[in-house]
């Protein structure tokens, strides 16, 4: 029996993407079936509201969405809806898994780590306020002991789960250090629960250093809102760039998944976006569906097809356009 699943298409190159990922599930005979609603300034422009009602329903409704990229105005006009999204949901945990993709060359060849990225609190709460008169303006990061606690654990969990040898809590309690020491408190507590896993903590800014020098000596990285959101993007660079990286939101009551990278305006309509971002997205979104052969038969086609660079696309130095390269991966199903 089919599987109903909400799909928001985005903008920019979210709905070339997207087609690539219902190109493949069809070709492949995934056991799914979408509900395809719009959100951001896409619906706006169709008379809909910015998050629309039949969206919200339909989430509440399948438990699952699969989401391309939805742009956000710079300093100015609505809420992220990515992170109104989140906080809807409370879709705590963004999971993130930046590994090497065998025969894709990177300057790295053995990364294989996990963000896990505290996804609703920390500097994207929403508190900002600005005093005009006085010239001063507040962007606050507010962490609660429930969200470090969460977070912290769902890495434990991740950790215990996946067979993962360590977790890396990343903060910087040395200035933030009301909300980062809540943050490494919750580190120490939980980490008794698991004694057969390593627990160490590092300053994000000699973290960054690290990463870009010895990525191999990572595992599992447990962070809050901003730094996992800066850290998820270097690490997608270490990897071979933005158009790989797959990415869960994960809440109790629903989970949405996304790849990492935004709309890039810059190439869309041109028909060159690389899908494999939303189709790693796609794979760790049937296998939390219990899904897994198809799962791995997708996953596996998609390497194959990125061992050959002449069947990739552009950002990754190949040829390729998002069509050529959906039909090399239906080819290699
Ligand atoms: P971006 O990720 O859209 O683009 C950064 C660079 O990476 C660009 O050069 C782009 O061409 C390239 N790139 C990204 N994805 C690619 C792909 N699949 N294939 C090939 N190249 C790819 O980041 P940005 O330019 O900072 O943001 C653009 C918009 O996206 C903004 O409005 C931002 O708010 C939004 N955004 C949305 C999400 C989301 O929906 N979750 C995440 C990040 C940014």
């Amino acid at each position: 029996m089919k599987k109903l699943v909400t799909l928001i298409p985005g903008d920019g190159i979210g709905p070339e993407i997207v087609e690539s990922v219902k190109d493949i599930f069809s070709a492949a005979g995934a056991p799914i079936e979408w509900e395809e609603i719009n959100a951001g300034q896409i619906s706006v422009d169709t008379g809909g509201k910015l998050i629309p009602d039949e969206l919200i329903a339909s989430l509440k409704k399948n438990k699952i969405g699969l989401k391309g990229p939805i742009s956000t105005p710079v300093g100015k006009g609505f809420k992220s809806i990515n992170v109104q999204l989140r906080q809807l949901f409370d879709l705590y945990a963004n999971l993130r898994p930046c590994k090497n993709i065998p025969g894709l060359v990177t300057k790295f060849s053995n990364v294989d780590l996990v963000i896990v990225r505290e996804n609703t609190e920390g500097l994207y709460s929403g508190l900002e306020y600005y005093d005009e008169r006085l010239g001063i303006a507040d962007s606050i990061a507010r962490v609660t002991k429930v969200g470090c606690y969460q977070i912290v654990k769902e890495a434990f969990e991740y950790a215990k789960n996946n067979g993962r040898k360590k977790v890396t809590l990343v903060h910087k309690a040395n200035i933030l250090k009301q909300a980062g020491a809540l943050f490494l408190q919750a580190g120490e507590e939980i980490a008794k629960q698991y004694p057969e896993i390593q627990k160490d903590e590092i300053i994000i800014d000699n973290m960054c250093m690290q990463l870009v020098v010895r990525p191999e000596k990572f595992d599992v990285i447990v962070t809050t809102n901003l730094f996992g959101d800066i850290l998820s993007d270097l690490c997608a660079g270490l990897v071979g760039g933005l158009g790989i990286v797959a990415g869960a939101n994960i809440g109790k009551e629903a989970s949405i998944f996304e790849a990492v990278h935004g709309s890039a305006p810059d190439i869309a309509g041109k028909g060159i976006a690389n899908p494999t971002a939303i189709l790693k997205s796609s794979v760790m979104m049937l296998e939390h569906m219990g899904e897994q052969a198809i799962a791995k038969r997708i996953d596996k086609a998609l390497d194959l097809t990125l061992s050959a660079k002449d069947q990739c696309t552009g950002d990754l130095g190949g040829k390729a356009s998002t069509k050529e390269f959906t039909k090399n991966v239906i080819k290699n199903l």
